[in-house]
């Protein structure tokens, strides 16, 4: 029995109050949803790579001075984080034509975007995620100018350095979203990457088959979710079997 308080509920993740003040505890549930909960399942083991991918990408980034919500996870479903507040944006990075991109500007799936480009949606479910704007964004001070210049900046260089990681265990990043939050430390507040970084929210594809590595293999009904994120974790060379942290790295690809 859970006797946490519990702060929130969302499709995949639940936050718990933490065992400090300012932070809070983000288990990671084995539920997949897809468009906004119509298609919902359960899948053994989901949240337990979700964590695991998760940590690792947040690790990286933290140390490359990108500064994120993550300090450590805990056990196999549970990191704990610092307390933030929402920003009320999904953020996408495109790289290459897929999904709603390829849909709404008649795109195939697969051709090369001529640059990265960056997408708001606001986060309102009731809505269907609709996108907007920058102008919609300061009108409605969802965010400020400058807090969106910071979002931006960090999604660009997120996209950079999460490209080149991927790529190096031959895996194309296709596209991905990412949150913000305002992180609090006396009157300062900063933008840091909140929620998660796994194969729920990013498109990977296989460098040589195509093949795809992500949750676009349960949206489209493909099979083979928990197989595919595990092949990820084991690129990245994280050993999911053992709930112990230690890692040996990322295993390299050969280029052909
Ligand atoms: O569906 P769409 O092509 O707009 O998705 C773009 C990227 O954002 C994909 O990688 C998808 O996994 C992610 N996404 C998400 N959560 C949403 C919508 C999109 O993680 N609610």
């Amino acid at each position: 029995m859970n006797r946490r308080r519990r702060v929130y509920e969302g499709k995949a993740k639940i936050l718990y109050e933490g065992p400090e003040p300012g932070t809070l505890v983000q288990h990671f549930k084995d539920d997949a949803t897809a468009f906004n909960n119509k298609k919902h399942d359960q899948i053994e083991g989901k949240g337990v790579l979700n964590n695991r991918i998760s940590e690792y990408i947040f690790e990286r980034l933290n140390e490359i001075g990108v500064p994120t919500h993550f300090l450590k996870r805990l056990n196999m479903r549970e990191q704990l984080i610092r307390e933030v507040e929402i920003i009320p944006l999904e953020v996408v990075i495109r790289n290459v034509a897929a999904g709603s991109l390829s849909k709404r500007l008649g795109l195939e799936e697969g051709t090369t975007l001529p640059r990265s480009i960056v997408e708001f949606y606001y986060k309102a479910d009731e809505l269907d995620d609709p996108m907007v704007s920058e102008e919609h964004i300061t009108a409605f001070g969802w965010a400020s100018p400058p807090e969106l210049d910071d979002i931006m900046s960090l999604a660009l260089r997120i996209n950079d350095f999460l490209t080149g990681l991927f790529l190096g265990v031959g895996i194309r990043l296709v596209d991905f979203k990412i949150e913000f939050g305002r992180l609090w430390e006396g009157d300062q507040m900063r933008i840091v990457l909140a929620d998660e970084i796994s194969p729920d929210c990013c498109r990977l594809w296989d460098i040589d088959t195509q093949d795809k590595l992500d949750k676009d293999r349960f949206r489209r009904d493909m099979g083979g979710l928990i197989e595919a994120y595990q092949e990820v974790a084991r690129r990245l060379g994280l050993h999911t079997e053992n709930p112990t942290p230690g890692r040996s790295g990322p295993v390299l690809v050969q280029s052909k």
